[in-house]
């Protein structure tokens, strides 16, 4: 499978709502996504592009209404200053193909890093085979 590379062939390879987040930065509305609420255990892969991005035993409920991780798989994620909206956010995005997934904050004290990657659920797709095939870490 190749990469899309432009918006046009974007729009034929995601929903679009997973274009707007992906490819436009934009955010869904809480409570909403299909991921929110899923506790089976696999790997949560990036919509865009299928790499492995969380593992399920990182994810938590934050009671926020977007999937809440505490640490992304490895090498996974890129982070970026987000100064949009007039906050100062940190953006996570995909490493392979740069779609946005989400932001990171650092206010989870609950959770063994501190970390809550609040993540679209949308951005992502939840294979519950993956974690047998890949190393997590
Ligand atoms: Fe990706």
């Amino acid at each position: 499978m190749t990469m899309p590379k432009n918006d046009n062939e974007w729009k034929k390879k995601l929903t679009p709502e997973q274009f707007k987040v992906l490819r436009k930065k934009g955010t869904e509305a809480p409570f909403t996504g299909k991921l929110l609420y899923n506790k089976k255990s696999g790997v949560y892969t990036c919509a865009g592009c299928g790499l492995p991005i969380f593992a399920s035993d990182k994810k938590f409920d934050s009671g926020t209404g977007w999937p809440s991780f505490w640490e992304p798989i490895k090498g996974a994620v890129e982070v970026k200053e987000d100064k949009s909206l007039f906050m100062k956010r940190t953006e996570v995005i995909c490493k392979k193909c740069g779609g946005h997934l989400g932001h990171v904050f650092n206010d989870a004290p609950q959770t063994p890093t501190g970390m809550r990657y609040c993540i679209n659920s949308c951005s992502l797709d939840f294979d519950k085979e993956k974690s047998k095939k890949i190393s997590l870490k």
